[in-house]
């Protein structure tokens, strides 16, 4: 059924996604949806299965099983219309070839029923300097910009972004950051892997952790690994050089507590604990949590299997 008449309907519906590499699962069971106008951050360790799942989702790869829907279509089955609904920022690099910056995305703003304007997405990541240079000659970091350009030349309803920052100057970053929120202004649907965890933090609505091609996690990003994974640590060394780490939801009253009289924490030279933090774990301590624990359970499944 076409769901692209229902404006609920979400832009991407995955059940039971499966795909197998001779005879080998690198994506094993997924179920997800991403709404429309949602940004969404696909995150994992490398081979987890993030870009299997997305060349799935663009067409690129035909499944081993399950159903798929992006943009009321199933992927293996879009024709052109449908493909001119979708902008795609591959993982790879694109081929320098021998055209200049405009000419390759005059080129191809000429594929797309209402493109952007070339000048403006030429702007849009940072390139305006380059307009005229031959791909060729560009940096790693400015061809991935052409790339970028080229992902979003035909106004796409759907982005898919598989690491789309690989190699950009700091500065770059935050510039493309400024330009995917521009894009979700517009209403467009952004599908994002990175292994930036700033990145996902600063531009997803939701994240997906995917270990071992399954999804262990889906949240959204301030929820991800619940609110006990929030918890504020706190360290310090008592006067014997032992180290504590405490997790409480009063990391203040308990800093209050260590006192010499109670329990001796403080160094006598300095009155304050040594070594003394206080930290609220980060999106990445979090993910690696995640991770972490999921590879365990797999590694707990495959010896219950042996
Ligand atoms: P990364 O973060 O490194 O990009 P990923 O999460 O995108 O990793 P995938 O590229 O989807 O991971 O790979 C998932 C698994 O599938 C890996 O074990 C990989 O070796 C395997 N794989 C990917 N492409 C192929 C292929 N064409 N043929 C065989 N195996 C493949």
């Amino acid at each position: 059924m076409d769901q692209t008449a229902t404006p609920e309907a979400p832009a991407i519906r995955i059940r039971g996604l499966r795909k197998d590499y001779g005879g080998i699962a690198a994506v094993d069971g997924i179920d997800l949806d991403i709404a429309r106008g949602e940004t969404f951050a696909l995150l994992g360790p490398n081979g987890a299965g993030k870009s299997t799942t997305i060349e799935v989702l663009e067409g690129y790869r035909l499944r081993t099983a399950g159903e798929v829907s992006v943009l009321g279509l199933d992927p293996a089955h879009g024709g052109l219309d449908w493909k001119s609904r979708i902008g795609i920022v591959l993982q790879s690099a694109s081929e320098p070839g021998r055209y200049t910056v405009r000419e390759q995305l005059a080129h191809f703003a000429r594929f797309y029923p209402n493109p952007r304007d070339v000048d403006e997405v030429i702007a849009s990541v940072g390139l305006e300097a380059k307009a005229r240079t031959r791909i060729a000659k560009l940096s790693g970091g400015q061809r991935r910009r052409v790339d970028v350009a080229l992902g979003i030349i035909g106004r796409p309803e759907l982005l898919f972004l598989d690491e789309p920052t690989t190699g950009f100057d700091p500065e770059a970053r935050r510039e493309f950051w400024t330009l995917v929120r521009a894009l979700k202004q517009e209403g467009t649907t952004i599908l994002l892997t990175t292994h930036y965890l700033d990145e996902a933090a600063q531009l997803g609505d939701r994240a997906g952790v995917i270990v071992g091609g399954r999804l262990v996690e889906v949240a959204p990003i301030g929820e991800l690994g619940g609110a006990e994974a929030r918890v504020p640590i706190v360290r310090w060394r008592d006067q014997d050089g032992v180290r504590h780490e405490v997790r409480t939801e009063r990391p203040a009253e308990l800093v209050a507590s260590l006192r010499p009289a109670q329990d001796g924490a403080v160094a006598p030279e300095h009155g304050e604990p040594e070594g003394l933090e206080v930290i609220r774990p980060s999106l990445e301590d979090i993910y690696l949590g995640l991770v972490g624990t999921a590879g365990a359970v797999a590694l707990d499944d495959e010896e219950a299997l042996a």
